[in-house]
């Protein structure tokens, strides 16, 4: 089922918790809804829910107008935090809850529920008790729960927030797969924007109450609308400089800046890997010391000091860091192979036009 929120608003008394968003999620799709703290996410999936009914604005799923229908008759299935299973019950009683509510047959709830456990990987663990389930476990019987009665939409409030790292990543794999078996539109809350990256079709950004960018992960990654986007998605090294006798300069970097007023302060944005770094000194224009090295696996991290003290941060993998001899407390050359130009934190940033301009004297760097 299509979900679509037009112009909504809601407010808790003065607390504008959500102000004057509007979008889209298409049937089938798995959508991330992305955010610091308090930025309105929880609110936005409890009146899909209808949990919540907005101040202002009108909220459709499948294509028809459901403000004022009831939680019961929206057809969506939940897990929101703190919905925590019944620990009097049973896997099998928590999975079979909402079919003996719905008033299923009894060997049609048997079916259903054989079906989810195989499908969730539970099979074997129907007679067990919460308590006796581990988290990632327990995660999955909840939301196998919540599916249960074939909802047409899937929410799912942090679904990840209370595991441990490994399991996380074992059911953020395990809800891609999911998905793909079932099809069944998908909108889920984190504040993690690497798991909103890796898990989702699209992902909707939002900062105090405000939508700043809906995008596949791609485009908000490579395209951020402005400078809130970009330095919350991925890791982005943003520099401020001043434009003096024509060069825009910071401590020791300086680049040409033809045209752009004297005085006029700027900021650029760019991401670790468009950072160029070499153990020959010779190689690039700037020099730095490599102050830390930071593994994440196949890729590596690079804390860079420039002698002012200006700190960027540079990815490379691991086969390119031991061929180019890099060891921590060296000193190294490094350039900026390209940047985009920041805005003012929530405006837009100018046109592409003018970006690739800017871009173009990159090489200066
Ligand atoms: P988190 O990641 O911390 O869960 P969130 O992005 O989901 O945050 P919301 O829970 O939607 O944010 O909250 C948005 C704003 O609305 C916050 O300022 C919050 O304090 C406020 N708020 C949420 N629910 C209520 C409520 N029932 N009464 C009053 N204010 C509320």
């Amino acid at each position: 089922m299509s979900i679509e929120l037009r112009n909504v608003t809601k407010r808790f008394g003065d607390v504008p918790a959500v102000s004057d968003v509007s979008f889209t999620v298409g049937e089938g799709e798995l959508v991330a809804l992305l955010g610091p703290s308090g930025g309105g996410k929880t609110t936005v999936l409890r009146m899909i829910a209808g949990l919540e009914v907005p101040t202002s604005g009108d909220l459709f799923i499948r294509g028809q107008r459901v403000n004022d229908v009831s939680v019961q008759q929206r057809n969506i299935g939940f897990v929101f935090q703190g919905y925590a299973l019944f620990k009097t019950m049973s896997v099998f009683d928590n999975i079979a809850f909402g079919l003996k509510i719905k008033k299923w047959k009894k060997a049609d709830i048997a079916d259903r529920v054989g079906e989810l456990l195989k499908l969730f990987g539970l099979d074997g663990l129907a007679r067990r008790y919460p308590h006796q389930l581990s988290g990632g476990q327990r995660q999955r019987v909840a939301i196998a729960r919540s599916l249960a009665p074939r909802p047409g939409v899937l929410l799912l409030d942090e679904p990840f927030g209370a595991v441990d790292a490994k399991i996380r990543q074992e059911l953020r794999e395990w809800l891609v797969q999911l998905h793909d078996d079932l099809d069944v539109t998908t909108v889920f809350v984190t504040h993690d924007q690497e798991e909103a990256l890796e898990v989702s079709n699209r992902i909707v950004i939002f900062s105090r109450g405000r939508l700043e960018q809906i995008g596949t992960p791609r485009e908000v990654y490579e395209q951020p609308k402005n400078e809130f986007v970009a330095r919350f998605i991925g890791v982005m090294n943003v520099l401020e400089l001043t434009v003096r006798d024509g060069h825009a300069r910071v401590n020791e970097l300086s680049f040409p800046a033809h045209g752009a007023a004297e005085g006029r302060t700027l900021r650029i944005g760019f991401r670790p890997y468009a950072v160029q770094v070499s153990s020959n000194l010779g190689e690039h224009r700037h020099r730095a010391t490599l102050k830390h090295v930071y593994f994440l696996g196949v890729l590596l991290r690079l804390e860079l000091e420039t002698p002012s003290g200006l700190v960027i941060r540079a990815r490379i993998t691991k086969e390119e860091f031991s061929r180019l001899g890099l060891e921590e407390d060296r000193e190294v050359s490094f350039q900026i192979r390209e940047y985009r130009v920041l805005s003012r934190e929530g405006d837009a940033l100018p046109p592409e036009s003018a970006v690739a301009h800017q871009m173009s004297y990159a090489e200066g760097i």
